[in-house]
């Protein structure tokens, strides 16, 4: 047995073995009243910590671009224009002008920003995690303090920090590191979706308990329990080396009597499409265009939308990439589309109501992007629209759609099928779900939203998490209703909400008639393999049951779960 076990909330349903390397730790801030500051060499020292911060961001910027992509290296950008922000330089500036030492000064003046940010909503308290890595770094220049370089770790090192911020994910090498646990996070913060999307063993807010695991410690992280075994045994440690999750799956997959269903991946930023490809994703069922937008100052070209498409479905020569057009609002804010300042922003210019504002061209000139895409070279693109209510909205989309196509016929491209979707993502979609299919090819449920929806339930409140679940009947009913309206109309209905990636619920989704499934990477083998186990005609038996129970607790007691 392990000498200790410590929990957390597991972040990704894998278990991975290797040595403990402490990242982040070790600044500790002079005491003011030992250190005679003299401003003058102090703020020097400042402005040097600055140059050198600066000289390392942008090498590891440039890393990251060569070895995962451009815009996971756009992050450092954001970092560079954090240590150059004038407001915090002149709060550092005075505060040594008043004879603090700079450390200290540092460590105040980015507080503040810090608080301020960790005040907002969704992305924007991201931002706070950028702030701290600017400040990490400058202390630990600022202190002498040492800097574990997270791109080149011994192999099967287990990272351990208080927690990891976008571009420390970003260097991580899942091919050496066997792991990492955070003091601090929780299943939807960035480090624990990047874990699961690279399928990396992750355990997450593990609490002060993490501090007390030193340097060079073996440890397990079984992502699956949530917990952290401190010296493992033998045993512990060889059933945690040997789990590479459920034999990859290869071939597409029916059920036992003879029904495809589809398996495809989510895809939010480039580094996941290999992790997809190796999990055997069939195609991309969602490919989520707004990481695009993500930290830079303006929007994508046309041309960088379409390099970023055609790179994907070059990866998926055979199979389906269903792409879907830009969907900010809510809590995808992108800074510089002056998006804007509203009460209750989930119930506002979210996703094709802010594409189809007429000032603004970004809608066109994705559409385009994505048209010229899917006319060069192999691939099968659609194209999907997220967060419809209306029948009009989709008939403005569709509009949309076919000027962008006549756009490109004048400069001569070839002329475009692509299949063309809608997301189920709204109480209104679901009930007009015939007629929307009536207009377009598929639709896909994207439950994350229609289960905040159904249930007026916000997805980022743990305190209504138990609301937030997509197995209550009345979301089953919505699914249903979507399924035989879809169907009746002939169009095919996917999935891609996190429910979709749930092998525990495969049966359930089978029979509730889904044709295809897109989830993150890691599970992907695991559902191919529930799908092959399942027989239709009693997944759906089942599944009539389970959706006209009375209560969640009714619907697992069906559903043996
Ligand atoms: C969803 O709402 O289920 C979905 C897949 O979209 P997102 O999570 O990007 O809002
Ligand atoms: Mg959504």
């Amino acid at each position: 047995m392990a000498e200790r076990t410590l929990h957390g909330t597991g972040a990704t349903p894998r278990s991975g073995v290797g040595t403990v390397v402490w990242y982040g730790r070790d600044i500790s801030l002079p005491d003011p009243d030992d250190v005679e500051v003299e401003p003058e060499p102090e703020s020097q020292r400042f402005a040097d910590a600055v140059d050198t911060a600066r000289a390392e961001l942008e090498s590891e910027r440039e890393a990251t671009a060569e070895r995962v992509g451009e815009d996971e290296a756009a992050v450092f950008d954001a970092h560079i224009q954090f240590l150059e922000d004038p407001t915090i330089e002149e709060a550092v500036e005075t505060m040594i002008g008043e004879g603090h030492p700079a450390p200290n000064a540092v460590d105040a003046a980015f507080g503040e920003h810090i608080e301020q940010f960790e005040g907002m909503d969704g992305r924007m308290a991201e931002r706070a995690d950028d702030l701290r890595d600017v400040r990490d770094r400058l202390l630990r220049l600022l202190t002498d303090g040492e800097r574990v370089d997270l791109g080149d770790l011994p192999d099967g090192s287990v990272v351990l920090a208080e927690r990891l911020t976008p571009s420390d994910t970003a260097q991580l090498d899942p091919e050496r590191v066997a792991g990492f646990a955070t003091v601090t996070g929780g299943r939807t913060s960035h480090a624990s979706i990047f874990a699961r999307s690279l399928a990396l063993p992750a355990v997450v807010g593990v609490g002060e308990a993490l501090d007390t695991v030193e340097d060079g410690t073996a440890v397990v992280i079984d992502g699956d329990s949530g917990e952290v075994l401190v010296a493992p045994d033998d045993s512990e440690r060889a059933a945690a080396a040997s789990d590479s999750g459920a034999a990859v799956v290869d071939a597409s997959v029916e059920t036992t009597d003879g029904r495809h269903v589809e398996v495809a991946a989510n895809i939010g930023q480039p580094a996941e499409l290999k992790p997809a490809v190796d999990r055997g994703a069939d195609g991309v069922g969602l490919y989520r265009t707004e990481f695009l937008f993500l930290d830079r100052e303006t929007p994508p070209s046309e041309d960088e939308q379409y390099e970023a498409i055609r790179e994907t479905l070059d990866m998926f020569p055979d199979g389906r990439v269903v792409v879907r057009t830009l969907d900010i609002g809510g809590d995808k804010q992108i800074p510089y589309l002056d998006q804007p300042d509203e009460e209750n922003p989930f119930l506002g210019e979210r996703g094709i109501r802010r594409s189809l504002d007429p000032d603004s061209d970004l809608f066109a000139t994705q559409l385009r992007a994505l048209l010229r895409a899917a006319s060069d070279g192999a691939g099968d693109l659609a194209i999907m629209f997220p967060m419809v209510a209306t029948v009009t909205e989709l008939d403005a989309a569709l509009d949309a759609l076919d000027t962008a196509a006549a756009d490109i016929e004048e400069c001569d491209a070839d002329a475009v099928d692509v299949e063309v979707g809608v997301m189920i993502e709204t109480p209104s979609a679901a009930f007009m779900a015939g007629e929307l299919a009536a207009r377009v090819d598929f639709l896909s449920l994207g439950t994350n939203d229609l289960t905040q929806y159904v249930m007026a339930a916000d997805r980022e409140n743990e305190r209504v998490g138990d609301l937030h679940d997509p197995t209550h009947p009345g979301v089953l009913r919505a699914i249903h209703q979507t399924v035989t309206a879809a169907h009746a109309e002939d169009a095919w209905v996917g999935m891609c909400g996190e429910m979709a990636g749930d092998p525990d619920l495969t049966e359930l989704l089978v029979g509730l008639g889904l044709d295809e499934l897109s989830m993150s990477a890691v599970t992907i083998p695991e559902v191919k393999t529930a799908v092959r186990d399942t027989e239709y005609n009693t997944a759906s038996e089942r599944a009539d049951r389970a959706r006209l129970a009375a209560t969640r607790s009714e619907v697992h007691t069906t559903l043996d779960t």
